[in-house]
């Protein structure tokens, strides 16, 4: 060890801060296996907040995703949610919406039917488990209730006047105002992060909340863009309610967007007073497996940074977030050149049609896993017994169009905790 080097022991490492890492902190903590976990920003901060299970297969629009569990396991069985069982697949999303709940962000715990929940375009799309800030929204347009949806002058990538003209045919009752948000008034652009910030202090919420009360009219309700707080987005929810008088909802808005920056907040502030070694901001620049450990290799602000390990779960994600690279000579995984499953040329990663309804072959790439969620290596057996992957980086899902991204993220790292739990108890 040099001078300024830090080293950590622990039982597992997690590389990647998505969904799929920090729901394999989140089951790791809850089993209480000894971890730490590194990543940078990646396409957490893009998520809308809402938790999909499986909204579409075979093309169609699924109401019940159980039932399209069922579907999937027939016509896709190599896709990762089809090799995990539903009751593992449930109890994993029961235990990562109830532990977001408890760390500060309240969702609703996943049931029978997808919602169909609000996109800021003013569409609608299939999803198991959202933030109640956004919930009544989406029983508000099934009820068809009088409502007002407002933006905010100067925020760009949502408007009120676009999600009612989309919106309109499924939920006529609907009003628009622009209203400036408290010392944002010059008509300069706005941003989500820094007015949801400004919320959480009382006396911009009492401005606001006169400024909406003073376009309320006769509605009933009102939906505004997602920016009721940071880090208590409930309370902030609950507190500008009795300020207006009415229930209020939370539309997400494009990316990068509030919902997924609380849930980094709350993940990076929440995970260390668990007990868990949180590296944020940071990449792991080499992974190397021996006999008996796993080590990182990674350097912050303050030297370089050591972590040995009894196993590891590679969670790094796809294309956005840096797990894949997509290269002329074809797709190839980025720490450890893990055999990637992808189309047999580049000739072949899009179809001719940009709508296709089959999707495009290069949306299928990622790595193969055994029945532990081991990715595989050249040979087809496991890369090392000490090393796992979960999440998006895995081969056969197209997530995107399956609208099942947090639902592989959340039941692989489900399933690659468990077996990791399995590994260290035979040791
Ligand atoms: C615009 C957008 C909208 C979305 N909306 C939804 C939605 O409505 N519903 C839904 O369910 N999902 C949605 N998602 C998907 C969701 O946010 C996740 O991308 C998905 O669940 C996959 O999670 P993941 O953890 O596998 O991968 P990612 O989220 O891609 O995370 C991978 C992580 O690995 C890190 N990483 C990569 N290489 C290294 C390394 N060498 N060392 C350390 N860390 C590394 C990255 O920095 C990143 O933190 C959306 C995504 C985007 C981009």
């Amino acid at each position: 060890m040099g001078q300024g080097e830090r080293y950590y022991r622990t039982e597992l490492a997690i590389i990647g801060s998505g969904l799929a890492g920090f729901a394999a902190s989140v089951f790791a903590l809850a089993r209480g296996i000894a971890s730490a976990q590194v990543g940078n920003t990646g396409a957490v901060a893009y998520t809308t907040g809402y938790l999909d299970l499986l909204g579409s297969c075979r093309g169609l629009w699924l109401d019940d995703p159980w039932q399209g569990l069922e579907l999937l396991r027939e016509s896709e069985p190599r896709h990762p949610l089809s090799r995990i069982g539903r009751t593992a697949i449930q109890a994993a999303f029961d235990q990562f919406s109830g532990a977001l709940t408890e760390m500060g962000v309240g969702y609703t715990a996943p049931a029978e039917r997808n919602h169909l929940a609000l996109t800021p375009a003013g569409t609608v799309k299939p999803t198991l488990s959202v933030p109640q800030t956004m919930l009544p929204g989406i029983e508000a347009r099934k009820a068809g209730v009088r409502t007002l949806i407002i933006d905010i002058l100067g925020l760009q990538g949502f408007s009120a006047k676009e999600f009612v003209a989309n919106i309109r045919s499924s939920w006529p009752q609907l009003s628009t105002a622009k209203l400036s948000f408290p010392d944002m008034e010059s008509g300069g652009q706005v941003f989500p992060e820094v007015m949801a910030r400004a919320l959480e202090v009382s006396s911009h919420r009492e401005r606001f909340a006169e400024r909406i009360k003073a376009a309320l009219g006769d509605a009933r309700l009102v939906g505004m863009p997602a920016i009721m707080g940071i880090h208590h987005p409930d309370r902030v929810h609950a507190e500008l309610q009795r300020l207006v008088g009415v229930p209020l909802f939370e539309i997400p808005t494009m990316p990068p967007a509030v919902p997924g920056i609380r849930l980094r907040e709350m993940f990076e502030q929440g995970f260390p007073a668990k007990g868990l070694t949180l590296v944020p901001q940071q990449k792991v620049k080499r992974l190397v497996l021996e006999a008996g450990r796993a080590t990182l290799y990674l350097q912050d602000s303050f030297g370089e940074v050591m972590i040995e390990s009894k196993a590891a779960i590679l969670a790094s994600g796809r294309f956005l977030s840096g797990g894949l690279t997509a290269e002329r000579g074809g797709v190839r995984e980025a720490l450890l050149d893990i055999p990637v499953t992808q189309p047999e040329s580049r000739a072949d990663w899009y179809r001719q049609d940009y709508f296709d309804p089959l999707g495009h072959p290069v949306n299928r790439s990622g790595v193969e896993v055994d029945s532990s969620f081991r990715p595989l290596g050249p040979d087809g057996e496991p890369v090392n017994h000490r090393l796992f992957a979960a999440g998006i980086l895995l081969a056969h899902h197209d997530w995107v169009r399956q609208r099942c991204g947090a639902g592989v993220a959340i039941a692989s790292a489900h399933k690659a905790v468990e077996a990791v739990a399995d590994m260290l108890k035979e040791q």
